[in-house]
């Protein structure tokens, strides 16, 4: 029986995974099936017909045609789009949330936090489409004026991770939209029917407009036909969200075709408590950050560095918190639970595997440490590790779990070095109410993540600002800022109303 949230939003159980444009899904049937998994029940959600060769190249060709009606649009036109889809996630907030919670594992208030985060950068999109602003610069030569424009890009390829099933893709696609691109969308296999949702509501509202297509989607069995996308030279841009793993090799890929990539890779996130922190605002964001979504965020808090005079008190306080957590873990979509299962049961063993090596390094395990093998689904204990160091292999990971390492420290600057010494470098908290303490950490010499917070935690961020991180983290930035010149290309020109030729630099070429 397919399930109410899938009927509710017009999806059935056996759904086509390729959206060719004007209203057609692809009726291709033998190009692989695709088996979403509710991590709550371990039932199959649906069938999903992945796409074939023929349907990939279909979709390139018509986002090709597309392109070249959309980048002569005027950008306010454009955004006017995005308005109507923002309109048309508003109402099917109440059902995408459900679908995203119960497909991905997240818990239902996240479910809808993630639409309405869509339906957030919609606005914001709609906003910048009249300001996709470039420079007037004072040219050295007279009779001269020079400045840059910003023009549309081309095809944006968007591969993306299952834990933001939704989100992800409004961040790159509606930003994409208003600077005149056409987006080629290829969601995560574990979370095709929230991807399929989606694309349903958005293009039926800006074809009901009469608007021309930029969205497309496509749904790989397998991952050959995603590696042919990155290296197909007709995307001008591919903004992969997932593993630093493979998003090591697609920008790689992308590099070696000189295309453009926008990489947001792991994260491996810590938060600084100093002795004048606020525990009652650092204990609820650090349990927040390293139990929500059950671990399963880019900005999941892992590491916790307590300087060592309140490390005691602050490592019972989270272990009388955890306990509670314990006691609410169950299904999502039930409002009463604080934490959901792991999406899948790889990422329960990579979990056990993370617990083992933990100990086998001589950490100690203060709470948690075990799956809960008592009842169906992915649900694993939230767990702290100490007695370990910095430089530990574990710790250096990132488990896509909730397991928080805890550590102790004497002084701020080996804090911050320590906070630093990771490969990944997306987010980082630190809780003080010393104002020196907070600038140190936000300055040049302090936190080495692309975002650093103050007294809030670790973990998920405000469509306004850049979003994303350094190091193998990738150096992307989506979202908010100036983060949409990614989906552009910038032109300098220089006119000459002159009726003189005067070289750059002084220079003479006398004929
Ligand atoms: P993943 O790397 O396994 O998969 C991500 C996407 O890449 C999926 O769509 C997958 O099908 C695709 N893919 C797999 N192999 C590919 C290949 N060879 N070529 C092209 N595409 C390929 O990641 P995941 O398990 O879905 O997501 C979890 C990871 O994503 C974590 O590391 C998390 O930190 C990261 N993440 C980062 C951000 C961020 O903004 N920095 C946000 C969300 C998730």
């Amino acid at each position: 029986m397919t399930h109410p949230v899938l009927t509710a939003l017009g999806l059935g159980a056996n759904e086509s995974g390729t959206y060719l444009g004007s209203g057609e899904w692809s009726k291709t049937a033998d190009a692989g099936v695709i088996e979403p998994v509710n991590p709550t029940t371990g039932e199959v959600l649906g069938r999903v017909q992945a796409s074939s060769r023929a349907d990939y190249d279909l979709i390139v060709e018509r986002a090709q045609a597309a392109f070249k009606v959309w980048r002569s649009t005027p950008a306010p036109r454009r955004g006017e789009a995005i308005r109507l889809c923002a309109d048309a996630l508003r109402t099917h907030k109440d059902a995408l949330g459900s679908l995203v919670a119960l497909e991905m594992g997240k818990s239902k208030p996240e479910g809808d936090g993630e639409v309405q985060e869509m339906i957030d950068i919609g606005e914001f999109a709609v906003g910048l489409s009249r300001q996709l602003y470039g420079l007037t610069m004072h040219s050295e030569r007279p009779g001269h004026r020079m400045y840059e424009q910003w023009h549309p890009l081309g095809l944006v390829g968007i591969i993306s991770a299952f834990n933001f099933p939704v989100a992800v893709w409004a961040w790159n696609s509606f930003i994409a939209a208003v600077c005149g691109d056409i987006s080629i969308w290829k969601p995560s296999p574990k979370t095709p029917l929230s991807a399929i949702a989606s694309m349903k509501i958005c293009n039926e509202a800006l074809r009901k407009a009469g608007f021309p297509d930029i969205f497309f989607l496509f749904n790989d069995a397998g991952t050959e036909l995603a590696q042919e996308f990155v290296d197909d030279r007709r995307i001008a841009l591919v903004s992969f969200t997932g593993s630093t793993r493979v998003g090591r090799t697609v920008g790689e890929r992308v590099a070696r075709r000189m295309g453009r990539s926008l990489l947001e890779l792991g994260g491996n996130n810590a938060i600084i408590v100093d002795p004048s922190a606020d525990l009652k605002l650092a204990i609820p964001a650090i349990v927040f950050g390293a139990v929500g979504t059950a671990g399963q965020r880019c900005t999941t808090t892992r590491r916790l560095f307590v300087h060592e005079s309140i490390h005691d008190d602050v490592l019972g306080k989270l272990v009388t918190a955890y306990k509670q957590v314990e006691k609410k873990i169950g299904d999502p979509t039930d409002p009463a639970n604080l934490m959901g299962p792991l999406n899948s049961r790889d990422a329960v063993d990579a979990y056990l595997d993370a617990v083992a090596k933990a100990k086998a390094a001589g950490g100690t395990v203060e709470t948690g440490g075990a799956a809960l093998d008592d009842r169906k689904g992915n649900f694993v204990l939230p767990t702290i590790v100490t007695g370990l160091s910095n430089d530990a292999e574990v710790v250096q990971t990132e488990t896509f779990a909730p397991i928080l390492y805890v550590m102790k420290y004497r002084e701020l600057d080996e804090a911050i070095d320590q906070q630093n010494a990771v490969p990944q470098g997306l987010s980082s908290a630190i809780f003080t109410t010393d104002l020196k303490a907070a600038e140190a950490f936000l300055a040049a010499t302090g936190s080495d993540c692309g975002i650093a917070n103050v007294n809030m935690g670790t973990s998920g961020a405000e469509i306004g600002g850049a979003f994303g991180g350094e190091k193998e983290t990738g150096g992307g930035r989506e979202s908010g800022s100036d983060a949409w010149r990614a989906y552009m290309r910038r032109q300098t020109n220089t006119v000459n109303y002159s009726d003189a030729l005067p070289l750059a630099q002084g220079i003479k070429f006398d004929l």
